[in-house]
This record gives structure tokens, C-alpha cells and sequence, in this order.
């Protein structure tokens, strides 16, 4: 993931990528308070009440469970490893996983990728995505010390964070039927380059192909929610810039729910940064996707993204927001 802290600091290839997406996303964004996107707004046809069980506890050890493989950069034995528990840890809650994967030759070597789906049917067979990365960054490019630079990073926000909230959710969605079919992905090769080309490999693969992989599950899709990060003591998401532009009516629905819960401080409803994540694929193929993101980490990137930075009570903070916003059954404006 790149976001607006990099741009600032180094306006490479990235930066410029980041401002051509916001571009091609609409006008520059100045202010977004809750009541400043375009006039139209989300219906919500249920209601927010579910009988809400996110288990932090649980949630928290499938952070350290994904850790304790070491690091998950592609080709890796942990991430070789961080695969097959993911799809079995799925397979407990969800009615169906599949996989989507795919090759790509790095350094002479041949690299597999690959995606991972986990389906709970729900009272409709209309669609929402929730989606994260489960690989972590080859090379902490963040360290200033080069030999620790040139090591995999540990992951436990920047990676296993977003999986942890989402297989808890499975078990949400598998104690009470959602009102929309719920897709969990876990992408791949989010974090793998040096470069842009390189990263968001996984959720640019599926988008290209989407309406083929979801043919079995269905094609029409609410939204998506994609969850970077959340697992930071302290967590702050801020609205972010792209997430704004792209669907200002889920992030009004988001924001409400957070605050319903009493959960502004985590929530605050403010401009964030804007960040080149795996939602960009997902809305230039038409699907509205939001990035709910904490990017003030201080060990973004670095060897030191170990669980001791990462709470429960973040897990748990953001799970019930989503959980909330899920059962709400928003629905996009036509
Ligand atoms: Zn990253």
C-alpha cells in the first residue's frame, strides 16, 4: 500500500499513480464532513440489530497464529504455510472457499499467487465484498539500517491484521444469516514490489476477471469493504480520499454506524491521507470499494510490525463497524 505520507516524501512512480487514480476518480477532494458528497445517499433497508459476537480474544490470536508462521512474503515457507491455515480456518465458518491463483516470474524464479474466497450465503444473493491482503512486505524499506531493510517484515498490522477481523466475521456471518451474500477475499502480492507494477497484484488479477471467479456466487455486487491495517493500538481511520470519492454514500453509512457505536475516536470523521490500495483495482472495475486504513503506524514497513503493537480492542473496534454496516443492508444509489 502507498499513501499520501510517501507521496509527500518521495514522489515517485507512485505518487504520480496516486494522483492519475484521483484524477481519473473524480474532482480533488477538499473537506468531506459527513453531508458534503454528492446528493445521493445509501438506502438501508434492515435494521442494525444482530446479536453482535465478535470475539476480540479470537480475532487477536488468528493476528499472532498468521505471525507465528513468519513472514508471508510470496514464494515463502510462510506464506506457503499462512495459505493452507487460512483456507482451513475459513472452510470452519464459511459455506464454500475457493481459490483463484496465479504465476508470475520474479528474478528467475516462477511465483505463485493466490486468492482466497470464503462465501456466507445471506437472505439475498446480491453481493458485498469484504476483502484484505494476506501477504507481507519482502523487504522493510522503511528500516534505515540497510542489512535490516533488506529482511521480510513480521506483518502482524500490515497484513494479519485485515484477515484476523475477517475470519472472526465468518463466524458472525455463519451465526446469523447476513442480509447480502458476503464474499470474504484475501488477496495475495498486495505488498510484493519495489514498485507499483508490482504490487496490488492479487486485487488487480481478480478485477480484471471478477464477473468469472464470483460466476458460481453471483454478479451483483453491493460494494466492497477493504480492511489495511486495523490493527494498531490507537487506531485512527480517518476517511480516505479515494474511499470518499468513490462511494461518499458508504463511508456516510460507515461513519453513522461508528459513531452509533460509540467508536468516533476511532472513527474520527475527518479527510484522511490518500492511499493506492486494493481498493483501486476494485472500483475501476465498477465495484464501489471503501479502504478503512489506519496509516499513522510508525512501524509501517519495518521489522518491528510485531503483535505488541496491535490490540484486541482495535479488532474489535473496527469488526463491529463492518458487522454493523453489513446487517444495515446499504445499498448503492442507482
Ligand atoms: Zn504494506
Amino acid at each position: 500500500m502507498r499513501g499520501g505520507r510517501r507521496l509527500r516524501e518521495a514522489p515517485g512512480t507512485g505518487g504520480r499513480l496516486v494522483l492519475l487514480l484521483a484524477v481519473l476518480l473524480g474532482s480533488a477532494l477538499a473537506g468531506c464532513g459527513s453531508n458534503t458528497g454528492p446528493g445521493k445517499s445509501a438506502e438501508e433497508k434492515g435494521t442494525p440489530e444482530f446479536r453482535y459476537a465478535f470475539d476480540a480474544e479470537r480475532a487477536f490470536a488468528y493476528l499472532e497464529k498468521q505471525v507465528s508462521f513468519g513472514p508471508r512474503d510470496p514464494g515463502s515457507d510462510g506464506h506457503r504455510r499462512c495459505l493452507e491455515w487460512m483456507k482451513r480456518e475459513a472452510a470452519k465458518t464459511a459455506d464454500r472457499v475457493f481459490t483463484q491463483s496465479f504465476t508470475r516470474r520474479y528474478g528467475g524464479k516462477d511465483i505463485t499467487f493466490t486468492n482466497v474466497f470464503a462465501v456466507y450465503p445471506g437472505a439475498s444473493e446480491r453481493i458485498v465484498i469484504l476483502c484484505a491482503h494476506w501477504d507481507t512486505r519482502p523487504f522493510a524499506d522503511e528500516e534505515t539500517d540497510p542489512a535490516r531493510a533488506a529482511k521480510p517484515i513480521p506483518g502482524a498490522n500490515d497484513g494479519a491484521s485485515g484477515v484476523a477481523a475477517l475470519l472472526e466475521l465468518g463466524h458472525l456471518f455463519q451465526a446469523q444469516k447476513p442480509p447480502v451474500t458476503v464474499v470474504l477475499i484475501f488477496f495475495d502480492g498486495e505488498d510484493f514490489g519495489k514498485d507499483v507494477k508490482d504490487m496490488l497484484l492479487g486485487s488487480t488479477e481478480f478485477a480484471r476477471q471478477w464477473r468469472t471467479v464470483l460466476k458460481d456466487v453471483g454478479q451483483d455486487v453491493e460494494y466492497g469493504i477493504l480492511l489495511d491495517m486495523v490493527g494498531a493500538k490507537d487506531l485512527r481511520i480517518p476517511r480516505e480520499v479515494n474511499s470518499q470519492q468513490a462511494a461518499p454514500w458508504l463511508m456516510d453509512a460507515i461513519y453513522r454506524h461508528a459513531r452509533e457505536a460509540g467508536l468516533e475516536k476511532v472513527f474520527p470523521d475527518e479527510p484522511g491521507p490518500q492511499i493506492l490500495d486494493d481498493h483501486i483495482p476494485l472500483i475501476r472495475a465498477g465495484i464501489p470499494t471503501v479502504d478503512l486504513i489506519s496509516f499513522d503506524y510508525a512501524y509501517w514497513h519495518t521489522l518491528d510490525d510485531t503483535p505488541d503493537k496491535c490490540s484486541p480492542e482495535s479488532l474489535k473496534a473496527v469488526g463491529e463497524v463492518v458487522a454493523r454496516t453489513i446487517y444495515a443492508d446499504i445499498r448503492r444509489p442507482r
